[in-house]
């Protein structure tokens, strides 16, 4: 059986995950409005109508492969391991995507869908900006409309993000509600959605939100790890000993993790931002100090107060810097299939400085989370051992901040 054909025929399993109402054990679900579940409906439906057709593995797989640019090569980092003198370490080399990054392979797929269904029109949220350029890329690419919501405050610390959309032909909707930032850009996006649902697709950035949606990015990112697990068996005659991705909302880590989650063999982690401390405010390891309840369509882990009043987060890397996390990964958090962790701000941003000059690559400060952790385990394992991480963007679009940080100018 083909790849696509067999991840169809799992899909089918009665006994797959989530159910029909989109849960996963308790989590996920479908907390929205009377006027969206119709919307939600539709969406699924056409997803898994695609989703069992060849023709359309066979579109989005000429996409990935002359627009994207996979596969994406799992390189051996020598120089890394060399100096830890550990375990040895692969990156899954998602920096070299079009657009920098991973977020492209779920727009393509949502994109793809969007012209099934007959739509006109995507809009996207985004904070920091790169699920917003990566909407407005397939947006241009498939000649669609396209509004993308951006709380006011984020738009303004990442003014060149709203240009680079701008230039795309997307429109920015600045978001003034709240804390002007993702969470309310997500709002306003589902807002959106509810009354232009006929000729309107929202395209969701991560592994979150109301069900199908986490299923649909799950599903999307899952090249990753379909790609790693063979390319490690050919590597090196073995599955690795562990895996490890950063976690915003979970799309990258669950797209790498769930063509291992069988392989009992592996241990993964997923990493979460440790931010300054794990006080309340300073940080976003939802897993560390989060509590169970519902937002933005999902039920999940979601850091609060006592009052059930969300708690703000910090992160140096905007991508992991929000109060809830995947329905898919509260679940394996419950079963203990995946292990979370926390790295902190400092100790990413040393990753950062590390991995440039012992590979010659800067990656993504939510990337460097995960390599912070690889570091760790890599000492711990012993060099018999083998670690696949996924280096899910590229540092270009960080270099500004971490001048900010180090207190270098350039005027
Ligand atoms: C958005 C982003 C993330 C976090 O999102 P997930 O959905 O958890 O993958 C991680 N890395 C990079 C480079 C990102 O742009």
């Amino acid at each position: 059986m083909s790849d696509s054909s067999r991840m169809a025929a799992a899909m089918r399993r009665p006994s797959s995950l989530p159910d029909r109402n989109g849960y996963f054990g308790e989590y996920g679900g479908r907390f929205v409005s009377e006027s969206l579940m119709e919307a939600l409906y539709e969406l699924e439906a056409a997803f898994r109508k695609a989703w069992a057709d060849p023709t359309y593995h066979r579109e989005m797989n000429e996409v990935y492969r002359d627009f994207v640019g996979r596969a994406t090569p799992l390189y051996f980092a020598e120089g890394l391991t060399r100096k830890l003198g550990g375990a040895r370490i692969y990156l899954k080399r998602e920096d070299l995507n079009h657009t920098g990054a991973h977020k492209i392979n779920n727009t393509v797929g949502q994109a793809l869908l969007a012209l099934r269904m007959r739509k006109k029109r995507l809009i996207a949220e985004t904070g920091a900006g790169q699920h917003g350029v990566a909407t407005a890329t397939v947006a241009a690419r498939y000649g669609f409309e396209c509004d993308v919501y951006m709380g006011s405050e984020d738009a303004r610390r990442q003014s060149l993000n709203v240009f680079r959309m701008n230039l795309l032909g997307a429109t920015v909707k600045p978001v003034d509600s709240g804390t002007k930032t993702l969470k309310d850009a997500i709002s306003e996006a589902l807002r959106d959605w509810s009354h232009s649902v006929l000729s309107t697709h929202y395209v969701l950035g991560t592994a979150f939100g109301p069900h199908p949606f986490p299923l649909i990015v799950r599903s999307f990112q899952s090249v990753i790890g379909r790609e790693a697990r063979k390319q490690i068996l050919r590597k090196e005659g073995r599955l690795p000993d562990a895996l490890i991705a950063c976690v915003g909302g979970g799309s990258n880590s669950m797209g790498l993790f769930f063509p291992f989650l069988s392989d009992l063999e592996c241990v993964l982690y997923g990493v979460e931002a440790g931010g300054r401390s794990l006080k309340p405010g300073e940080h976003a390891a939802r897993f560390q100090t989060g509590k169970v309840g519902v937002l933005q369509g999902s039920r999940t882990y979601v850091l609060q107060d006592g009052d059930g009043q969300i708690e703000k987060t910090h992160s140096v890397s905007a991508g992991l810097d929000y109060s809830a996390v995947g329905p898919e990964l509260a679940y394996y958090h419950d079963s203990g299939r995946i292990s979370f962790v926390s790295v902190s701000d400092d100790e990413a941003l040393e990753a950062f400085e590390t991995l440039g000059k012992t590979e010659g690559i800067l990656p993504a400060l939510e990337s460097s989370h995960a390599i912070a952790w690889a570091i760790r385990k890599a000492r711990d394992l012993g060099p018999d051992r083998v670690l696949v991480v996924n280096l899910s963007g590229r540092g270009d679009k960080d270099v500004m901040e971490v001048a900010r940080i180090k207190g270098v100018s350039f005027s």
